[in-house]
């Protein structure tokens, strides 16, 4: 691995924190409160803001205000908001909405897919497919989300080969960008070495983002292994909000702060602000029902708190 070489390099982050991050926590968070928060993450920068999901809000409280929230952000001119639509009644919703790209979420792994919008992953493909046709006669970028790519909670070990073909699949359809998720936490960098040599030289490294979670907290060193291969685009959550939802109290998505720290020290430019997103998630930890698992933002917390005891 040449690290010297990502020196100047631009790296996409993409914020997942307003919709993974809170779609996963128990508190109910007011729309006032995500409003101030999702402007509070335009204000240090990010250029992708996956803000809300269009999902059915009996099954997803959490999410019911997504029309109201998308009315209410200040949008940063070249920033982008996003959102999640399982179907053709949440693109619906999203387009009204004014979203500037949509996302969809498939799996690699039949167990969760069906566990998760109880479909297998080839019927929810037929879904997606429409979403996608719709999408673009709106004129509508989509984001792809593969989950389970490095391991299913339900199914255990996930064939590379399967994760290469489905990401081809994606990208039939017409999606963007695949943003490669180990929805589990398991992936450490042997594999995603060993599917990166795969996947990159049927796709290229354009169109593959990659989504890890520092359950195992291998996220990190996954990253710098994705990086080595060419990746420039990484999801994070602020504060690494969300939690582990297989896995209660561990750690889930990788930090936006911890991913900063480590790319700021490489000098590989992302336009985003590491202070700015710590503020973001200094407003809404008061909102939930426990401390942000950020490694950063503790530290940052714990050097305030021994400041004030001096
Ligand atoms: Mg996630």
């Amino acid at each position: 691995m040449n690290l010297a070489a990502l020196r100047g390099r631009t790296v996409t982050v993409v914020e997942v924190g307003p919709r993974d991050g809170l779609q996963n926590e128990r508190a109910l968070v007011s729309t006032d409160d995500k409003v101030a928060y999702v402007d509070r993450l335009s204000a240090a920068g990010l250029p992708v803001i996956e803000v809300s999901a269009f999902v059915n809000p009996k099954r997803v409280p959490q999410m019911a205000d997504a029309s109201r929230l998308f009315a209410r952000i200040q949008r940063r001119p070249g920033a982008r908001y996003t959102a999640l639509v399982p179907n053709l009644q949440g693109l619906e919703r999203a387009i009204d909405a004014r979203v500037d790209e949509v996302s969809i979420f498939a799996a690699a792994s039949d167990g969760f897919s069906r566990a998760n919008i109880n479909a297998s992953v080839d019927e929810s493909l037929v879904t997606y497919a429409a979403v996608c046709a719709q999408a673009r006669a709106a004129g509508l970028p989509v984001r792809g989300y593969l989950s389970t790519a490095f391991g299913c909670p339900y199914d255990g070990p996930v064939d590379p080969a399967r994760v290469v073909s489905l990401t081809e699949r994606l990208l039939e359809l017409g999606v963007r960008e695949v943003a490669v998720s180990d929805t589990i936490g398991v992936a450490h960098p042997g594999q995603v070495m060993a599917l990166l040599d795969r996947l990159l030289p049927r796709v290229g490294t354009a169109v593959v983002a990659l989504h890890f979670h520092d359950t195992r907290g291998t996220a990190l060193a996954n990253v710098l292994t994705a990086l080595d291969a060419g990746i420039t685009t990484f999801d994070a959550s602020a504060g690494g909000l969300g939690g582990c939802p297989y896995a209660p109290g561990a750690s889930g998505n990788l930090a936006t702060e911890d991913l900063l720290y480590v790319l700021d020290g490489l000098n590989v430019k992302t336009g985003v602000s590491l202070d700015g997103v710590t503020a973001a998630s200094a407003f809404i930890e008061p909102r939930l029902d426990h401390a942000l698992p950020s490694r950063y933002v503790q530290a940052i917390r714990s050097r305030r708190g021994s400041a004030e005891a001096d």
